[in-house]
């Protein structure tokens, strides 16, 4: 776990030309108030590209090559597509098991299992190519970046 500390902000120096210092002023304070006072674990970028993905960002507890942020740049969501956890669907078989099991299976798939499953695909948004997914929280979980530190 680490703290945030006045001296110790993310480096923009690495910033596209097209930074916007007004926009990302904004972002920063959310991000202090929201997270209080978390510092990012990372500065994420396309690994195809090289292009600046997420500079706020938490790293995954047990998968380390995984980080989720709420504030990215230059992804582009696929709104028409919808992915579907494969641990999520195992735990849900085996929840339907269980309910067969107990005499309780209506047939129907509860509408809240439904909605815990639900990912979008993330692309970068310059080459296209898949680099997380988001999750219905708007919550986005990086898999395939490459990540270094702030
Ligand atoms: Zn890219």
């Amino acid at each position: 776990m680490q703290f945030y500390s006045s001296d110790d902000e993310i480096d923009f120096s690495v910033k596209p030309e097209f930074y916007d210092s007004d926009i990302d002023e904004k972002d920063t304070l959310w991000v202090e108030k929201t997270r209080k006072g978390r510092v990012s674990d990372a500065v994420l970028s396309c690994p195809a590209c090289f292009t600046t993905l997420c500079l706020d960002c938490q790293r995954h507890e047990r998968y380390l090559t995984q980080y989720r942020a709420m504030f990215v740049r230059n992804c582009t969501i696929k709104t028409n597509q919808i992915l579907h956890s494969p641990s999520v669907s195992k735990r849900k078989q085996a929840k339907a098991k269980e309910k067969i099991k107990d005499g309780k299976n209506s047939g129907e798939p509860s509408e809240n299992d439904e909605e815990d499953e639900i990912f979008r695909p993330v692309c970068c948004s310059i080459c296209k190519t898949e680099v997380a997914v988001m999750d219905k929280d708007e919550v986005y979980h990086f898999f395939n970046i490459l990540a270094s530190n702030p």
